[in-house]
């Protein structure tokens, strides 16, 4: 294998072997070098104190651990909700939050993050702050991965959960999803070796359904992940049951219409054993009438799947403010009286901005600013 400066968080763990024995080193190295990575979350070699000196210095010499330099962050007003944006080693930034759930009757103490998976993104829908930015690039396996390791850097290190702090058992971050900028499944390979890291027991650790991948419904990629190891939770954007509207909202509709992308979320059920969510953001006077919930209810008949309703976030564009929380009740309750499982979820951090692309919008914007 050849020894170029890599960022070791973008090899998979077969490659990471195949790193350690290069430099002459027995294959268990790679195990360690995990361990101190997402265990004890070091940030470099010199660290790694189970490992011989001269490894650790040949490691230096050609790899590194880091390539996203946080350069904004901000905190919702009730703490529970951050953001951060990122450069990356190429100048381009990206964004990505942590969010902090109580724990509250039968759910437990979440503290969940959000990462994004391109720079900017092409499918264009026409209410998301990212699809008006367009697409740079694809981001790689470590970029993806060091999204999850700041936060939880983060919270070890600021103690910001209770559970967090007081039981060294527990993860500083129990769940990830796959929502933040960008279309996860339209860089598959990146995110697909990012979902092993995380359930790896030589990576975070975590259960599959404590992943969820969110996409706009890309058929082959959903049917792909449907054949796959790990079974992640699946999230659907759905925010529209009829053709003619979803090919406004969600363009990538016109090339996978619902009438494939709902046999293939049943298929996912089937396969999984994991019941898709459908996420419905409501917008005021676009998909939020009493016609379009019932369009819905039918559209999911039968299924086993839940849907989660949600007030829009607020965008730059006129033509998309959310639904008033009335607006949303009488939709679920006509999605209820169905016989449709749905939860109304709360927007969080909508006071940072926490919509996927905002921040860097604003960031952008302000950067461009004489
Ligand atoms: S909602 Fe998601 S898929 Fe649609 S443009 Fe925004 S980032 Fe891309």
């Amino acid at each position: 294998m050849e020894t170029a400066h890599k960022n070791i968080l973008d090899l998979s763990y077969p490659q990471l072997k195949e790193l350690v024995c290069s430099l002459s080193e027995p294959a268990y190295r790679a195990d360690q070098i995990l361990w101190w990575i997402y265990g004890k979350l070091a940030t470099s070699f010199g660290e790694m104190t189970n490992l011989p000196q001269s490894l650790r210095q040949k490691l230096a010499e050609v790899a590194s651990l880091t390539s996203l330099t946080p350069v904004d962050e901000t905190i919702s007003a009730d703490g529970q909700t951050r953001k951060a944006l990122f450069r990356l080693d190429d100048g381009k930034t990206i964004e990505s939050s942590l969010m902090l759930y109580e724990k509250t009757g039968s759910s437990r103490e979440r503290r969940t993050v959000c990462v994004s998976t391109q720079v900017g993104c092409n499918i264009g829908c026409s209410f998301c702050a990212t699809g008006q930015q367009g697409f740079e690039r694809n981001l790689r396996p470590g970029e993806i991965m060091e999204q999850v390791l700041y936060f939880m850097r983060l919270v070890s290190t600021e103690q910001l959960s209770g559970d967090a702090a007081t039981d060294p058992a527990r993860r500083p971050v129990t769940n990830v999803v796959f929502m933040g900028m960008g279309e996860p499944l339209a860089n598959y390979e990146a995110v697909w070796q990012s979902i092993v890291t995380l359930n790896s027991k030589h990576g975070l650790g975590l259960g599959a359904r404590q992943i969820t991948v969110s996409t706009v419904g890309l058929v082959p990629q959903v049917r792909r992940l449907a054949g796959e190891s790990v079974h992640v939770e699946l999230a659907i954007s759905l925010h529209a049951a009829s053709d003619a509207l979803r090919n406004k909202l969600v363009p990538v509709n016109k090339k996978y219409p619902l009438s494939q992308l709902i046999p293939a979320c049943r298929d996912y059920f089937k396969k999984t054993g994991r019941r898709p969510t459908f996420e419905y953001a409501l917008f005021q006077g676009v998909n939020d009438s009493v016609n379009h919930a019932r369009e819905l209810a039918r559209l999911l008949e039968g299924m086993n799947c839940q849907v989660n309703l949600i007030a829009g976030n607020p965008t730059a564009c006129q033509e998309f403010t959310p639904s008033p929380m009335k607006r949303v009740l009488a939709f679920q309750k006509i999605l209820r009286d169905s016989g449709v499982s749905s939860t109304v979820r709360v927007s969080k951090g909508v006071d940072i901005e926490a919509g996927c692309g905002q921040l860097r919008s604003r960031w952008i914007a302000n950067s461009s600013t004489p």
